[in-house]
């Protein structure tokens, strides 16, 4: 027997990745489709980040919960058709890879793969971290931007990338790889973030 995610009602499905009609209705209600216009690219943002949403990425994160990448690719597949976004390749903003190894997975790439699979375009590892970066929610922006300054390096050159992110709150990350593809002439990107 499966439960949903979030409310833990009983599922009539064989699928582990399902989540209630309630539940889904309700996910449907943070969805926003902000989009932020930088001068020569630009981030679409999904979802607000608050109450079952914020709920169900911390589930994603901290606990193992792969198979709600799916979920949330569904929902991202949607943005990208509604928004018209086009692009040759995906990619995704990293980790730092002791993170990975300890977390045993890249939640951002996770989601990058699945819509590459679901669209059939190819996914790349664009950048790469090169430092291990502190935590940044009790940063305030200039401390962030002093942590992530010089932090990614480019491992593919490729043009024409959407590029999937989790969480957006200062857009320092953003900026900071940003920075690294103006740096080697790819000026062809946009960023689409979950939350
Ligand atoms: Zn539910």
């Amino acid at each position: 027997m499966y439960r949903c995610i979030l409310c833990k009602k009983e599922l009539f499905s064989n699928f582990k990745t399902a989540l209630c009609k309630d539940c889904h209705k309700t996910l449907l209600s943070y969805l926003r489709l902000e989009i932020i216009n930088k001068y020569n690219y630009k981030i679409y943002i999904l979802f607000f980040y608050e109450g079952e949403i914020k709920k169900l990425i911390r589930l994603f994160k901290f606990h193992d919960n792969t198979y709600i990448a799916k979920i949330f690719s569904i929902f991202l597949i949607k943005a990208i058709k509604d928004a018209k976004i086009s692009f040759n390749y995906i990619s995704y903003v990293p980790m730092y890879k002791i993170k990975k190894i300890i977390r045993g997975y890249d939640q951002s790439q996770l989601l990058a793969k699945f819509i590459a699979t679901e669209l059939n375009i190819k996914c790349i590892d664009l950048i790469s971290r090169k430092k291990n970066t502190k935590s940044l929610y009790k940063l305030n922006k200039k401390e962030r931007a002093e942590e992530l300054k010089d932090a990614f390096i480019l491992k593919n050159n490729k043009n024409n990338i959407l590029i999937i992110d989790d969480i957006y709150t200062t857009g320092t990350t953003i900026n900071e790889i940003s920075k690294t593809l103006e740096k080697n002439n790819i000026k062809n990107y946009n960023f689409l973030v979950l939350a």
